[in-house]
């Protein structure tokens, strides 16, 4: 049997169940269905299990803007956010529209029926669960959960310790006393180093070159202030605003200024290290904001760093050996524990095949229209967050915006909307940042515009105005009534039934 609902939303994290509250909420009378892969709800926050897991942003800006954030620390442990976006789920009853072990795997679009045709595997046996759907909102994420970026280092086989990739790290995993060596520099490295330098012998943190690390304070005073005395909605807007006002002026001064923002940085870091402490390890050759910062809570890194029980090492690795790692120097690391933080496989719509009227989508082919649909391809978003932000504060406007696209496609009897490439538009990269695990997905990622409504601005102020208030058409989507037209009914409103 085929169920048919108004919209598909595909995987159960924070994007995904923020989608089905502004779905519910926004168009109450749509049906809705989240079909998830997996056994739980919130995807990378029930993935990541790694010690210390955490947020790098502030969860007043990671958090929705419909739910408020309460918990005492802004920069949030995993478990907490989890079980936000879990607490989100079952208030709102959204938890009952999930469909688990759901792993879609094709989505094909028919212009004759308006309609996508949605396969899942589910189950043990990789039973196909059909559906149909008139909209898509894919709420994958943007990496492979089946695993992460494999450096093909030599000699892994030699290596007598364990070797240990944070996606899939094992509860198992004794670290007390021994010898472990952090491979990588990037968000998960710096989390990881300080929390196992708390029972490890000694901690290594080994990477190919450096990165912005940046101190912030891991509890926010004036949002614990104000909401002791305000309304507990009230205050998280006033400083989910502020954070989000300081998040663009000092993205805009890097840009704008990125030496004298190095030098900031680098003085800041040098503070926390000591005038002795060699910056080279945590001088980037890159701008800031180039490639995403990390940040660190309280300074936990380089607290260590201090204590001498965590070190940097800037090296390459030639290969494993027995006892550890021999780099290109000529130095060895000896080590019981290898952990490969060497980042994501990124992954486009969540590894779905997609096709419209028989014809492959290669999304590398297409361009982004409005950061969330692709040029040729009718009733799909993807919800993506911000390089520069918190994921969520661009997919609550994407949520809108999808909210506000149905319910003028109803109010108008519209049952297809396609963004239509302009071919003279010029094209450049999707994402802006010179990080190694964008570079690496190049070709499966799509391409973005010179000029609106196809190029991305990574700017919350800005894309408020686009998607809360811009025009619905504005000339580039397409919007078309073509199975009405198939059987010959009057393009007047026509509500499906719920
Ligand atoms: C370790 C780590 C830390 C991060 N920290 C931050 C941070 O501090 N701030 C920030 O802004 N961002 C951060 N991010 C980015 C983070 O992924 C987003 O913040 C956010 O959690 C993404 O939510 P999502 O629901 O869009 O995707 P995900 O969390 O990836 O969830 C996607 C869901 O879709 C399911 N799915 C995927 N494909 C299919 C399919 N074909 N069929 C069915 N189900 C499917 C998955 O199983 C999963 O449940 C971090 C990422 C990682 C990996």
């Amino acid at each position: 049997m085929t169920e048919h609902f108004d919209v598909i939303i595909v995987g159960a994290g924070l994007s995904g169940i923020g989608a089905g509250y502004h779905l519910q909420t926004a168009c109450p009378d749509k049906t809705y269905a989240i079909l998830e892969g997996r056994d739980a709800i919130g995807g990378t926050w029930d993935l990541f299990r790694y010690p210390g897991i955490r947020s790098d942003s502030d969860m007043y800006t990671l958090g929705y803007n419909f739910k408020p954030w309460m918990e005492a620390k802004a920069i949030a442990d995993g478990p907490s956010i989890l079980n936000y976006v879990r607490e989100t789920a079952r208030e709102n009853g959204i938890d009952q529209h999930i469909r688990f072990h759901h792993a879609v795997k094709r989505a094909s679009w028919s212009s004759d029926t308006a309609r996508w045709t949605v396969e899942a595997e589910h189950g043990p046996d990789k039973q196909i669960a059909r559906f149909t759907c008139n909209f898509l909102f894919m709420c994958s994420g943007y990496y492979d959960y089946a695993g992460g970026y494999d450096a093909k280092f030599t000699g892994t086989e030699s290596f007598k310790g364990r070797i240990v990739h944070p996606q899939f790290w094992p509860s198992d995993l004794d670290y007390k006393n021994k010898r472990v060596v952090v491979i990588g520099s990037g968000a998960t490295a710096v989390t990881l180093v300080p929390e196992l330098a708390k029972d490890a012998a000694q901690v290594t943190m080994l990477q190919r070159s450096p990165t912005y690390v940046v101190s912030v304070p891991a509890e926010d005073k004036m949002a614990n202030w104000l909401r002791a005395r305000l309304p507990a909605m009230l205050g998280y807007q006033l400083v989910r605003w502020r954070n989000v006002l300081l998040q663009m002026y000092l993205y805009n001064r890097s840009r704008k200024a990125p030496e004298k923002v190095k030098a900031f940085i680098l003085k800041l870091v040098q503070k926390e290290l000591g005038p002795d402490y060699d910056m080279a390890q945590f001088t980037p050759r890159y701008n800031p904001w180039d490639q995403r910062m990390c940040l660190v809570p309280d300074a936990d890194l380089f607290k260590m760093i201090r204590e001498d029980k965590a070190s940097v090492v800037t090296d390459h690795i030639e290969t494993f050996t027995e006892k550890g790692l021999k780099l290109t120097s000529g130095r060895e690391l000896e080590a019981d524990i290898i952990v490969t933080a060497t980042g994501l496989q990124l992954k486009i719509a969540g590894g779905v095949q997609v096709s419209v009227d028989g014809r492959t989508v290669n999304f590398a082919k297409t361009m982004s229209y409005k950061g969330m649909m692709y040029s040729g391809v009718p009733n799909l978003v993807s919800a993506f967050g911000y390089t520069n932000a918190s994921w969520t504060l661009k997919c609550d406007l994407t949520c809108d915006y999808v909210c506000r696209l149905l319910n003028h496609m109803q109010a108008r009897g519209y049952t297809m909307c396609m963004p239509r490439q302009d071919p003279n538009v010029g094209e450049a990269p999707w994402l802006n940042l010179t990080s190694g695990y964008i570079q690496r997905a190049n070709d499966i990622l799509p391409r973005q515009g010179a000029v609106a409504p196809w190029k991305l601005h990574q700017n919350y102020a800005r894309d408020m105005m686009l998607l809360r208030f811009g025009k619905i058409e504005d000339g580039t989507l397409e919007f078309s009534a073509p199975d009405r037209v198939a059987r010959s009914l009057p393009a007047e409103p026509v509500r499906e039934a719920a």
